[in-house]
């Protein structure tokens, strides 16, 4: 009896010491509500800030990120369909963080903020993952902005002309031309050595089609990767937006190459952010944003940077647009993302329906660190144009009352009706620096003093055809960069050579 008692036992033994407790380390979550794009899981102790979430439902598997991670629950954004989950679903935390697909198959794609194809042209399989929140380059890295972004507009180049690794602001009220000015940038950076990434938060999708389909005709999409979170996406989409395209740019960054990025715009990812936090029960405070809203950009716009040399010498210029009410600069985001940057484009529309399109506004634009990049060239015949611009305005406002203007006065009134009239710039034509250099010099130096202020573009049309002819000046230019005698003298040939062929000069 007792034998089989203790075979029984023995053999329990050898079982039981076979027996190991495999435990693999998952933490397993449950929605505890789920609403408007939101969900609420408990159990999740462990989770991470941005990490991705798998919501288990009964229609497939749907992805979302950690925002909230409070005591007893963890409150998620969700891409996708959200509908499909439903109260108790199970949620696994991943122990990833939101990443994106980055690399040269990006260039010339359109791609939703989580790098899946929109265009229609196929799967897209990039070599490397790239987080889409990083903390942003520190000062050690950095070199001070030093070589242009040639946006070959110019009202731009001359008076608030950009560098490598700036943050210029292009701020305005809606349809004033802001999306132009960017798009404009873009098409000029062919042969620039410049990667291009256009992030559309919220903007029609007709529109931004229209846009790579222009981008497409220039030849510029080779270079350029759009971003598009659609005006119908989710909150949750608008608002991973910009950083996902900030990712991509950080790819090329860190290959020591230069890269440009648009958001358009910024107003609209913070109203998603709005209301995103408004859904999880976050405080709001001015305007309803949360305490954490001047965070959201700077930690963004941060990210944009010139690197010095031991780090690779790349850079990211970003040109964030922000679309104001009624011209208010002074309002919430205006104002946060104005600190945030190195300058603002201020368009104003006034001038955009006179008909000064680019609508910049001299006075209340500014570059604080893109003159040091301008070409020397440049900076000798734009030097004082800004303040020149705006001092027109001013005096042309005043002289309208008066009729007895002194001589001086009167000069300076007609040379800035021509300067006016040569910031006018059609939408899709940016111009090269040399032809710049070119007619802001044939201004500066009275070339076009005699010339009728209607017929001024007509003039600057023929005179960039005239130098196309005789091509050696504009080459010169752009090789030395700067203006030396021996260009100075054949810039003053050229235009004197040229003004003998205007028969409407010749009375
Ligand atoms: P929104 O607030 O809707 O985003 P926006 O400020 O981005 O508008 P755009 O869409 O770029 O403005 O331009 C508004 C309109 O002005 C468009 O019809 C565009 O074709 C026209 N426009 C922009 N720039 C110029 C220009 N330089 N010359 C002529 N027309 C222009
Ligand atoms: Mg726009």
């Amino acid at each position: 009896m007792s034998s089989t008692k203790d075979f029984i036992i023995e053999q329990l033994k050898k079982e039981i010491s076979g027996f190991q407790v495999k435990i693999e380390e998952q933490s397993v979550g449950r929605v505890l509500k789920i609403f408007d794009g939101i969900a609420l899981v408990s159990g999740l102790s462990e989770a991470m800030m941005s990490e991705i979430l798998t919501f288990k439902t009964s229609r497939g598997e749907v992805s979302g990120v950690a925002l909230n991670l409070e005591e007893n629950q963890v409150g998620a954004i969700i891409f996708g369909d959200y509908t499909a989950i439903k109260e108790g679903d199970e949620v696994l935390a991943t122990k990833r963080i939101l990443e994106v697909p980055v690399g040269e198959a990006l260039i010339g794609r359109v791609v939703d903020p989580l790098g899946e194809p929109l265009d229609g042209q196929g799967k897209i399989t990039a070599s490397k993952f790239y987080p889409i929140e990083k903390i942003a380059p520190g000062v050690i890295t950095r070199d001070p902005v030093k070589e242009p972004v040639q946006t070959g507009i110019k009202a731009i180049d001359a008076m608030i002309p950009i560098g490598r690794g700036q943050r210029e602001l292009i701020i305005g009220d809606r349809q004033l031309g802001k999306t132009a000015l960017a798009i404009d940038t873009i098409i000029n950076q062919k042969g620039q050595n410049m990667k291009c990434i256009y992030v559309a938060i919220g903007q029609k999708e007709s529109k931004v089609s229209n846009i790579v389909s222009k981008l497409k005709e220039a030849g510029a999409l080779k270079y350029t990767t759009v971003v598009l979170a659609g005006a119908a996406s989710s909150a949750s989409l608008l608002y991973i937006s910009p950083y996902s395209g900030c990712a991509m740019a950080e790819y090329f960054l860190d290959k020591g190459e230069d890269v440009l990025i648009i958001y358009d715009d910024l107003s609209k990812h913070a109203v998603s952010y709005r209301e995103i936090s408004l859904l999880l029960r976050r405080p709001p405070g001015r305007e309803a944003y949360p305490g954490d809203v001047f965070y959201l950009h700077s930690r963004l716009l941060e990210r944009s940077c010139k690197l010095n040399k031991e780090y690779g010498g790349g850079s990211i210029t970003a040109l964030p647009i922000i679309e104001t009410q009624a011209g208010d600069l002074s309002a919430y985001i205006p104002t946060n993302v104005i600190s945030i940057t190195d300058g603002q484009i201020f368009l104003e529309p006034d001038l955009f329906y006179k008909g000064n399109r680019p609508a910049v506004n001299a006075g209340l634009s500014v570059s604080r660190v893109g003159s040091s990049a301008q070409i020397k060239a440049m900076k000798k015949v734009a030097g004082r144009m800004r303040l020149e611009a705006a001092q027109y305005r001013e005096l042309a406002a005043f002289a309208q009352f008066g009729s007895d203007l002194d001589i001086e006065t009167k000069n300076k009134l007609n040379r800035g009706q021509r300067l006016y009239e040569i910031f006018k710039q059609d939408q899709y034509q940016p111009l090269a620096v040399a032809k710049q250099v070119l007619i802001y010099y044939a201004l500066t130096n009275g070339f076009l003093d005699d010339v009728p202020v209607k017929r001024v573009r007509e003039f600057e049309a023929n005179l960039y055809q005239y130098a196309d002819l005789h091509d050696e000046v504009l080459k010169l230019i752009n090789t030395r960069k700067a203006l030396d005698e021996e260009i100075e003298k054949l810039i003053k040939t050229l235009l004197a050579d040229y003004k003998l062929t205007l028969d409407y000069l010749l009375k």
